[in-house]
């Protein structure tokens, strides 16, 4: 399944890669592919063998034309069927197969909106880059099968290319430019990508030892970023080596592309320029990217019994460069995740056992952050060390292989000698989450010191926690762990000092639905509702007009009835906005977005009952809409201050741990 980034300021990747394949023998390529981008016109010729001679069914995409076709030498007469944009050839049993096709690809265009996932599935060019993605049938697919190549690309002499592997030659003569590549494990379909790039190469001998090809092919637009790009894939490669085990490739490359594409890819990375411009994503995304060579690209997730390799990634990249900056970063992500995780309707969650791959904003929440959140805790249950050796044990026993969630347990029960099975059970096997809260707590003085009984609650049915409680002592702080298993259990802990307050949890170690309190209300609850509504608080037909625009693009469902929504987006004019808070009796502009800066503000509020208003305060009608396109990016704020399409202020309402207070 290929996903765009659907949201740049998420910046999660998405990998090339279809469902497993059924273990079919595994197919030869030897492609020659001459294009020619101003006129999209493809040539190609493909000799596939098999190692042992098996019937096939070729996947080319129907815009192509089949001009020969050959099973052993014999020459056969294509009788395609046709099937959604695909034609399928059914081929007897032989062990080499010759095919020529031709035709024309589709016009790149530049002006795709990153959710235009149908756009990114077709093969496309123009002068300014060339995408033709694995799945896309732009080469004979061999149905079922993975597939090892070697693939020569020819192109105009001021145009480069590429494809996954290893760069065997490239040359540039008679107003062409040829590169030949190998990719020999057995890989799950092939992208090729070109653009009028400019190569910066470096070869750099890593810590274990052999020698890896990096390069950027960037526009020119962006091609004084280069030089940073090297240095920083250098530098994860040092560091996933150290921790994993050796790069499983020979080169690694970042290349720009005119749309605002987010791929991830064996060897190689494929990012919009725009995407390249941001500051953030040398110093997160391409980890993440560099990282996925082991995890997704190195051992394949099995993705019949759930994807584990967003989640691993997430937690090893994203995650680990918040924990090397500070703990109070590290704590603020985790505090992130659990705030998505509690906007989510609860309707939409589902076991982490069943995450294949991201398609809207519930698939994140749960198959990268609660996969991350689900590391976070193991690592928390085995201790550092043993962490470690099982990340580099379940490398060393799966690289190029399928691994499941089951194959990681046993990694980490080896590593630990801890029985797991419970653990990864509860956390992948079921929707949800622990509502955990103290339930009664009560201190009273005990020969040399005093004694503290927590009742703690979580609902049902319950997990096995270990709950950390900071308890507030007339001596000083102390942190203890609870270990709960019960919906409702009492502890009772023996403490030196005076217990003054018990703070549940305040470090967020625990996956769990955070309470009210702690999960201050922000636009992507709004965003994921089950049934929002609109509402026009205005008489302005202009604003009306540009709010239903603004409601399309924030919204993943279509509004629905006032009456019965769970979220309601209220948009008028300043004044508007002021005048329908004070007549519905609802808490009046917050104090801090007073003095009516901006083009437009927007802020969260939740009222008695749990429902979220967002309100969409505005100077005119062009002030709305400007804010179509940026405001999706800001799921995790509650208030914005906008100047035209630029936030110029954000931030979210402070949130207030679980505290109980026994004096
Ligand atoms: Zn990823």
């Amino acid at each position: 399944m290929n996903w765009p980034l659907a949201r740049l300021a998420l910046l999660v990747c998405a990998l090339l890669l279809p469902a497993a394949s059924s273990g079919a023998a595994p197919a030869a390529h030897q492609i020659r592919v001459r294009i020619e981008p101003e006129t999209q016109v493809l040539e190609g010729r493909d000799s596939i063998r098999f190692d042992t001679p098996r019937a096939a069914t070729l996947v080319l995409s129907a815009r192509f034309r089949i001009d020969s076709l050959q099973a052993d030498a014999r020459r056969i007469a294509p009788a395609p069927t046709l099937d959604q944009g695909f034609q399928r050839i059914v081929l007897p049993a032989a062990r080499r197969i010759e095919l020529r096709w031709s035709g024309k690809l589709a016009v790149l265009d530049q002006n795709l909106e990153h959710r235009d996932t149908l756009s990114y599935s077709l093969p496309a060019s123009a002068g300014e880059g060339t995408f033709l993605p694995s799945g896309s049938g732009w080469y004979p697919m061999v149905d079922a099968s993975l597939e090892s190549y070697e693939l020569e690309l020819d192109l105009p002499a001021d145009q480069r290319g590429l494809v996954p592997g290893r760069l065997l030659a490239e040359n540039q003569s008679g107003g062409r430019y040829r590169a030949r590549f190998a990719f020999r494990q057995p890989a799950e379909g092939i992208s090729l990508m070109a653009g009028p790039y400019r190569i910066e190469d470096r070869l750099v001998r890593t810590a274990a030892g052999s020698e890896v090809r990096l390069r950027t092919y960037f526009h020119a637009a962006i091609a004084g970023l280069a030089a940073g790009y090297l240095d920083s894939v250098a530098g994860y490669l040092d560091l996933y080596e150290r921790w994993i085990g050796a790069y499983p490739f020979s080169e690694f490359s970042v290349v720009s592309s005119p749309t605002p594409t987010g791929f991830g890819m064996p060897t190689l990375t494929y990012l919009g320029i725009e995407v390249l411009r941001l500051p953030f994503i040398r110093a997160t995304s391409l980890g993440h990217e560099v990282l996925h060579n082991w995890w997704g690209n190195g051992v394949y997730p099995d993705y019949a019994r759930g994807n584990w390799s967003e989640g691993l990634t997430n937690f090893m990249a994203d995650y680990a460069y918040r924990e090397r900056e500070s703990p109070e970063a590290a704590r603020a992500m985790r505090l992130a995740w659990l705030r998505d995780y509690a906007a989510m309707p609860p309707g939409d969650d589902t076991p982490l056992a069943r995450f294949t791959s991201r398609t809207h904003g519930a698939s994140q929440i749960v198959g990268y952050n609660k996969a991350a959140m689900l590391f976070y805790m193991l690592r928390d249950a085995v201790g550092e060390a043993a962490f470690d050796a099982a990340v580099r044990g379940f490398w060393s026993a799966n690289r190029f292989r399928i691994a499941s969630w089951d194959d990681l347990r046993g990694a980490f029960e080896r590593a630990s000698g801890q029985d797991l099975v419970a653990f990864f059970a509860q956390w992948l096997q079921r929707t949800g989450a622990p509502n955990l809260r103290i339930a009664d707590a009560k201190a009273e003085p005990v020969a040399g010191g005093w004694r503290l009984s927590v009742t703690l609650a979580q609902g049902s049915p319950a997990y096995a926690l270990s709950v950390p409680l900071a308890v507030r002592t007339a001596g000083g702080d102390i942190t203890r762990r609870i270990e709960l298993s019960r919906e409702r259990e009492t502890a009772v802990l023996e403490l030196p000092a005076e217990p003054q307050q018990i703070t549940l949890d305040p470090e967020l170690r625990l996956l769990r639905r955070l309470a009210a309190g702690e999960a201050p209300p922000i636009l992507r609850e709004a965003m994921l509702a089950g049934n929002p509504a609109l509402v026009m608080a205005t008489a302005n037909a202009a604003v009306e007009q540009a709010a239903r625009e603004l409601a399309a693009s924030l919204f993943e469902r279509a509004p629905a009835e006032r009456k019965s929504a769970s979220t309601q987006l209220v948009v008028g004019l300043h004044a508007d906005i002021d005048a329908w808070l004070a007549r519905e009796g609802l808490e009046s502009r917050p104090a801090m977005l007073a003095a009516t800066r901006g083009s437009a503000q927007v802020w969260t509020q939740r009222s008695g009952d749990g429902r979220i208003s967002v309100f969409v305060s505005v100077r005119d009608a062009p002030s709305v809409l400007a804010l179509a396109r940026p405001l999706p990016h800001y799921g995790r704020e509650s208030y914005l201050v906008f100047e035209g399409a630029r936030a110029i202020e954000r931030g979210t309402w402070p949130a207030r741990p679980q505290v109980w207070i026994l004096k």
